[in-house]
């Protein structure tokens, strides 16, 4: 049985002190779900949401960090440096990431090594733009994605990394995919992790779906067979995220 999974991504929101409370607030909330709970926070706000989750079943990732062990990479904070805090999950592959930051697929590789070369627990995110979509290249996209990520890759470490499906026409816009969108690419990304690896992989893995996910639409996509839950933006900034981690 895949363990559903409500991650929330406060992207580039909530000071420390602001996050802190918010933890402290929603988790009595959530507290006893059955889902998973996890927000992934800005490396700044990492300490002080680790403390306020103490105690809870919130978990706390990190939204992005640099492949390399240390050196030169002024502004960058490595996998190491997270660890220290206590933190496990670590995102990847963000559309933000890979538009504004110009991460490319040969980084995205680099980052999912690294995260599992270092016992983390990653979530690797892909999707495709509204153009692909439209083109019907869909399919082939997030083939190639998922492909590149995995490059280098065992079974084994499959296993322990999240892929979460987001298209990029459906982030921060409110446009949602509609459940037959979400729960085919979903399915898609399982049969290529079967085909890729072996059926026990594609059944053990957790893909989730993320893109406007509210408290009115989570139910529906999270009872399709292929997703596991949400990654979640905008709504997990607001204590109503408690309603999709009930989802
Ligand atoms: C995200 O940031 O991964 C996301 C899905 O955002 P939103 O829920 O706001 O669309």
């Amino acid at each position: 049985m895949r363990r559903r999974l409500a991650a929330g991504n406060w992207k580039m929101n909530m000071t420390p002190t602001q996050g802190a409370a918010f933890i402290k607030e929603i988790a009595p909330l959530v507290a006893g779900a059955e889902a998973e709970v996890l927000f992934c926070v800005p490396a700044i706000d990492i300490p002080a949401a680790v403390e306020a989750a103490k105690g809870t079943n919130i978990e706390i990732g990190a939204e992005n960090f640099y492949y390399e062990a240390k050196g030169a990479y002024t502004g960058e904070i490595s996998l190491d440096m997270i660890k220290d805090t206590g933190v496990e999950y670590v995102l990847m592959g963000h559309s933000e990431r890979r538009q504004i930051f110009g991460e490319c697929d040969e980084m995205i590789n680099k980052k999912l090594l690294a995260a599992l070369a270092a016992q983390m627990k990653p979530i690797l995110c892909c999707g495709e733009s509204l153009e692909i979509r439209e083109a019907g290249d869909t399919l082939t996209w997030i083939e190639g994605q998922i492909r590149s990520a995995f490059t280098g890759v065992t079974a084994d470490e499959v296993k322990k990394t999240v892929i979460a499906y987001e298209p990029i026409w459906a982030i921060g816009t409110g446009k949602t995919a509609t459940t037959g969108q979400a729960q085919e690419v979903c399915g898609m990304i399982r049969e290529l992790v079967a085909k890729l690896y072996d059926a026990g992989t594609a059944e053990a893995v957790r893909i989730l779906y993320g893109g406007s996910v509210n408290p009115e639409n989570a139910a529906e996509l999270f009872a399709q067979p292929d997703i596991d839950g949400g990654l979640v933006g905008g709504a997990s900034l607001k204590l109503t995220f408690e309603k999709i981690v009930k989802a």
